[in-house]
């Protein structure tokens, strides 16, 4: 008799969808190497070798309306987070240029706050203009909630896709953040796509949340037909409510939570987000277990990877890299 790894991988390669019982049984009942060896199969079946490097910059951070509870950037806790407002046009683009010469082929910018329209839109636009004109890279945009016209302003100026994380389950997310509601989260990811935007939106694991959460966001995420998710780990800042807890997620579980999203949604871009760090010297691993996409450089505010190294891990894995152009060896 075929164990729940074999069975459930014979029905992702046939094409078949998992619901989230069997999502939950392999998450209770697999055993970690198979587990993950069936995942980086369905990985290569749908994405093969193909790996992107996304890039992010914080062009407006701090003094944040809302109160995320894992957020340094929110005006409700005391962090040692810088805080600044949007930085003009010019230093965006050089600091996007640099990213592009080091191989980066997906550039997102980022603003603290709780809606695009609290922001100088004027000026975001005109961000997104010159980095069209002047850089080859995909566009990725996170400015919070937005409305149905905003998005069709945004994507005029040039922007690709939008990025806004539905961050854990409907349920859960009431104990995560309460100036705000999930629903105004999912709109914003559906008029981002009404506009004709890709869109990208994932998750922290760590907050908290049962195994059984996370599978609900990502099968919302299936529902809402989001194909770019990024993959965080809390990485607690001091200050804020969850600063002082200790990561209650084990690296292999954040192993086996990649393989069992990349189960659920088989053809997604998998980003391997902020907190790898909490894989150590294993973050290679991430990638063994379904991971297909990777955030360089700094993240939102605290320090990433040196970006070469990030590179020459990659290569050592036997990936290419994907650019809007085609694919190339890196
Ligand atoms: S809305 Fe964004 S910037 Fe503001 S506290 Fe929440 S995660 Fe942080």
């Amino acid at each position: 008799m075929k164990n729940i790894v074999s069975s459930l991988l014979e029905k992702v390669i046939e094409g078949n969808l998992i619901d989230a019982n069997e999502a939950l049984e392999l998450a209770e009942n697999a055993e970690t190497t198979e587990l993950l060896e069936a995942s980086n199969k369905i990985r290569n079946i749908n994405r093969g070798n193909l790996v992107n490097l996304c890039g992010v910059m914080n062009i407006k951070s701090g003094k944040c309306s809302e109160d995320c509870r894992y957020c340094s950037q929110s005006a409700y806790y005391m962090t040692n987070v810088k805080s600044y407002d949007l930085v003009d046009v010019d230093e965006v683009v050089e600091f996007a240029k640099k990213y592009q010469e080091k191989g980066v082929n997906c550039f997102g910018i980022s603003t603290s706050g709780k809606a695009f329209s609290d922001l100088n839109k004027e000026k975001v636009y005109d961000i997104y203009k010159a980095l069209s004109r002047e850089t080859t890279m995909r566009l990725c945009g996170a400015h919070g909630l937005l409305k149905e016209e905003e998005a069709y302003r945004l994507k005029e100026a040039g922007l690709c896709c939008y990025q806004h994380n539905l961050q854990t389950s409907k349920e859960f997310f009431t104990e995560v953040c309460t100036t705000h509601f999930y629903d105004d989260r999912m709109n914003t990811i559906k008029y981002a796509q009404k506009a004709g935007l890709d869109t990208c939106s994932g998750g922290i694991m760590g907050l908290g949340e049962t195994m059984k959460d996370r599978i609900e966001m990502t099968m919302t995420l299936r529902e809402l037909n989001v194909m770019n998710i990024p993959v965080n780990t809390l990485n607690p800042v001091e200050g804020t409510p969850l600063g002082d807890r200790p990561v209650s997620i084990t690296r292999e579980e954040v192993l086996r939570n990649i393989a069992i999203y990349r189960f659920i949604i088989p053809k997604a871009n998998f980003i391997y987000g902020a907190g790898r760090v909490l894989l150590g010297e294993e973050q290679h691993m991430a990638f063994r277990a379904g991971m297909s996409g990777i955030v360089v450089g700094n993240f939102l505010t605290t320090p990433g990877n040196c970006i070469e190294e990030d590179v020459e891990m990659l290569r050592n894995e036997g990936f290419m890299l994907t650019s809007d152009k085609g694919s190339y060896a890196i």
